[in-house]
């Protein structure tokens, strides 16, 4: 991408979230300290999109910087990658009260905000962190547990993108077993990147056009 494309999407990104900082579509803008709008990088190839803000995170306005982000800092470390170098969001922006599920038409609410930032940051992956993430972005109700590591292409954002379920960090904090499970998906993520998505198939070759018949001419000498 030019330079200046990439400086134009920026822009558009900040200014979205100037935007988005105001949202009051749901309930969750008379309990929330502020929108947890999404951190990193503008133009990361690698998006997270967790579930929704919680303490720390509405109190800072980061999204993942309690101790499931923590963990999710560290797995990146363990496979080479900065956080700054990936772009972290939620499905809510805003914090439910008391850390309760998300509700339906919250994640209503909420998922034009989350479809204009993967438009707008144009990721080749999309690691989903938890069911709801999952769910909205596969558009398919099949749980995290049956679908954790199986990559898939889906449209998003009106963009070809790799959706890569993960289970959330939150449930790997006291959970040896998860987070085994959790590192070995996280290790498949470097090929992930390096694959990003299948180029569309290639044209079949045309019929080959039948055989021009040679005229065999008598070859001209110049003797005579
Ligand atoms: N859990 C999430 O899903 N998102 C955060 O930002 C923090 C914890």
């Amino acid at each position: 991408m030019a330079a200046d494309t990439e400086s134009t999407s920026e822009l558009a990104l900040l200014a979205y979230g100037d935007v988005a900082a105001g949202c009051t579509a749901c309930a969750l803008a008379q309990t929330r300290t502020q929108v947890v709008f999404g951190s990193g990088s503008p133009h990361a190839d690698l998006m997270f999109v967790g579930e929704a803000p919680g303490f720390h995170e509405d109190k800072q306005g980061v999204p993942f910087v309690g101790a499931a982000g923590q963990l999710l800092t560290k797995l990146l470390a363990g496979i080479g990658i900065a956080r700054e170098d990936v772009y972290i969001t939620n499905v809510l922006m805003c914090r439910p009260p008391g850390n309760r599920d998300p509700q339906p038409d919250e994640i209503e609410a909420c998922e034009r905000h989350l479809f204009k930032k993967i438009e707008l940051i144009g990721p080749t992956v999309i690691a989903t962190l938890g069911n709801f993430a999952t769910k909205l972005l596969s558009g398919k109700p099949a749980g995290i547990t049956r679908v954790h590591g199986q990559a898939q292409e889906v449209v998003l954002g009106g963009r070809r993108v790799l959706l890569y379920p993960l289970f959330h960090p939150a449930a790997a904090l006291y959970t040896p077993r998860m987070l085994e499970v959790l590192e070995a998906d996280f290790r498949r993520l470097p090929e992930l990147l390096g694959r990003g998505v299948e180029p569309p198939e290639p044209e079949p070759d045309p019929p080959p056009a039948p055989a021009a018949r040679v005229v065999q001419q008598p070859v001209q000498l110049g003797l005579f």
